[in-house]
């Protein structure tokens, strides 16, 4: 199964795509996580890609499609977080997708209004542990010990990108870009969206019946 994740930076894709990958073992490909892994390494990618992150803005699609490409290659089911962000990149993964005989199965958008994504982000705390990556928040998921996971112990760390100024810019950036992805995704017949608020919390239930939804709804 492949599935898309869409939605605002700080919408709660990573969240909900961590536990679609639980609930139904796929693979979790998070293109901003593999950027941040790249930017943390020092690599040549990292260093080019972070003259982006810091604006809050897009990484050109020929490096960030070329990053993907070797990533996807022996993986059954996958869900996306972050890729694609525009149509170019939906294209460029269709493609890749149908030399492997595989093809998108839902697009899932969480639709979560933007003062709920600045408040969210600005007070988001990620887990160090990238086997862990729990996310918390300080006001309404605070961890048990100021600055520790609950889950795994390991330090919890504040996204260089996730302060208000980069926040609106990559708000503003996805604006621009989301009536065109969700359009596509929309004509292809595999848009579900789900309406949020910041203080929701997902949980897997919530994702199975979605899922569920979903699949009446295609019949
Ligand atoms: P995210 O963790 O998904 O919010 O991504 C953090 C940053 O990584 C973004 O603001 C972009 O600079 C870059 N990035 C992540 N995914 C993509 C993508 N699909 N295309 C271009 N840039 C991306």
């Amino acid at each position: 199964m492949i599935i898309i994740m869409l939605g605002a930076p700080g919408s709660g894709k990573g969240t909900v795509a961590k536990l679609l990958s639980k609930t139904l073992n796929l693979v979790h490909i998070s293109t901003g996580d593999m950027f941040r892994e790249e930017v943390q390494n020092h690599t040549e990618l990292g260093m080019e890609a972070q003259k982006y992150m810091e604006k809050g803005e897009l990484v050109p699609d020929e490096i960030t499609i070329k990053m993907i490409q070797g990533r996807i290659q022996n993986s059954e089911g996958v869900v996306f977080d972050g890729f694609p962000r525009n149509k170019a990149q939906a294209l460029a993964l269709n493609e890749m997708l149908e030399v492997q005989n595989k093809k998108i199965d839902l697009a899932l958008q969480l639709n979560i209004p933007d003062e709920d994504i600045i408040y969210r982000t600005v007070k988001r705390r990620t887990c160090s542990n990238k086997e862990c990556g729990a996310i918390y928040n300080l006001e309404y998921r605070k961890p048990k010990v100021d600055g520790i996971c609950d889950i795994c112990g390991s330090p919890l760390t504040k996204r260089a990108d996730d302060n208000e100024e980069t926040i609106k810019n990559r708000l503003n950036v996805y604006h621009s870009r989301a009536e065109e992805i969700l359009k596509f995704f929309e004509e292809e017949n595999l848009l579900y969206t789900v309406n949020l608020r910041a203080k929701d919390n997902i949980t897997e239930e919530m994702v199975k019946n979605w899922l569920e939804d979903y699949k009446t709804i295609k019949k």
